[in-house]
């Protein structure tokens, strides 16, 4: 079977690999030069709404997948030769943080609260309806923290109008929250869905740092379990999702879902019986899903900008290489540690943090 990816960054690279062990074959398009994918799988040079190249895509594969949301919905829903997974409503849904809010609230699933902007008058009556500080966002084309402003008191309002204005913003709540999770899901095309153990997050500068798990909390791994349901069951989802939630006391709130394999589940590659990327790759392709059981308890260490040469040779870590060249900010590889104790993966995630301190000099929020 030969499954057509669209994107073939490191993610389409972990997606290729995945379908490798499952003998099917990948073809990718990414407007990128010799992007990582590009390494596991033929891959052709087009941009993503180049309507050709995805039909020509369509009529060499068996089914179509993303690994990236930006790829325009129009572009995708004129292929109709082959099944695209997820499916497009989850696509559009999670490209603009409205309609992903408003489908959070018609499933029940609590999130801060929101107002949209579209003008400065808005943006005046959301701080009148949430109160200070708010957390201003495009609604469409955000990542890693980008395209947002915090609003903490009123000294901030016009330098926050000043960068974001002119474009459809959403104004949030600003929620005090203890930590922030990820729950990943995969819902295969008979309805069975597997949930991954729940995974804190930590950021650096807007970008994921850390992720580790199992979190070993019950009640919220159930709560963050019922919502990723609810969301897989309403889109009627095939393939694997991400729900990024806010933690408060006992409540989870909801930030925003992506509808593909997502940086805070590399860990599962090492960490649990089938991987996000396995299990993603096994969904579009029709196959049963494997089990997401943890192996111990892992840690995973992004590196942004550079990789350290200790993280190279480390006896306690499993190191991938992106194949990306070295720009600040950039995603370039990851360390993921599996423990057979929560002690021993704390310890040695610490130790690849600091290798990764040490050789930059980041701030970790
Ligand atoms: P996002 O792009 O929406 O995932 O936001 C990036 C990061 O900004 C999140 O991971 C949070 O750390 C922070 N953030 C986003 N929205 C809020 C909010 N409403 N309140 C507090 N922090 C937020």
């Amino acid at each position: 079977m030969r499954i057509g990816v669209i994107g073939a960054g490191q993610l389409g690279l972990m997606l290729g690999e995945s379908a490798k062990s499952l003998q099917l074959e990948c073809l990718f398009v990414d407007p990128g030069d010799r992007p990582p994918a590009a390494s596991i799988g033929d891959c052709r040079r087009a941009a993503f709404d180049d309507s050709d190249a995805l039909a020509e895509l369509a009529a060499s594969c068996d089914v179509i997948t993303y690994e990236f949301e930006n790829v325009p919905v129009d572009a995708l829903a004129a292929i109709d030769s082959v099944p695209v997974y997820p499916p497009l409503e989850a696509l559009s849904a999670a490209q603009d943080r409205l309609s992903e809010k408003q489908l959070f609230e018609t499933l029940s699933i609590p999130l801060p609260g929101y107002f949209a902007v579209d003008s400065r008058s808005d943006l005046d009556e959301a701080i009148d309806k949430l109160g200070l500080p708010i957390v201003l966002k495009t609604r469409r084309f955000g990542y890693d923290g980008k395209g947002q402003a915090v609003i903490r008191d009123d000294t901030d309002r016009d330098e926050a109008w000043d960068k974001l204005g002119g474009t459809p913003l959403i104004a949030e709540a600003f929620v005090p929250f203890d930590f922030e999770v990820s729950v990943i899901a995969t819902r295969s095309q008979s309805g069975d869905v597997v949930v991954y153990p729940l995974t804190h997050n930590t950021h650096a500068d807007g970008i994921l740092d850390t992720s580790i798990a199992p979190l070993d909390n019950p009640q919220l791994e159930t709560l963050a379990g019922d919502y990723a349901h609810r969301l897989l069951d309403r889109l009627n989802y095939v393939g694997t999702v991400a729900l990024e939630l806010f933690v408060c006391g006992e409540q989870l709130l909801a930030n925003e879902f992506a509808p593909r394999v997502h940086n805070s589940g590399h860990w599962t590659i090492e960490g649990c019986r089938c991987s996000q990327f396995e299990n993603h790759m096994r969904a579009v392709a029709g196959l049963p899903l494997g089990q997401p059981e943890c192996k111990g308890y892992s840690g995973m260490q992004n590196l942004i900008g550079s990789i350290p040469d200790p993280v190279r040779s480390l006896d306690d870590g499993h190191f991938h290489d992106y194949g990306k060249s070295e720009r600040p900010g950039r995603k370039v590889g990851h360390v993921t540690v599996v423990a057979p104790t929560a002690g021993q993966r704390d310890r040695a995630v610490a130790e690849v943090s600091r290798i990764v301190t040490q050789w930059t000099s980041r701030t970790v929020t």
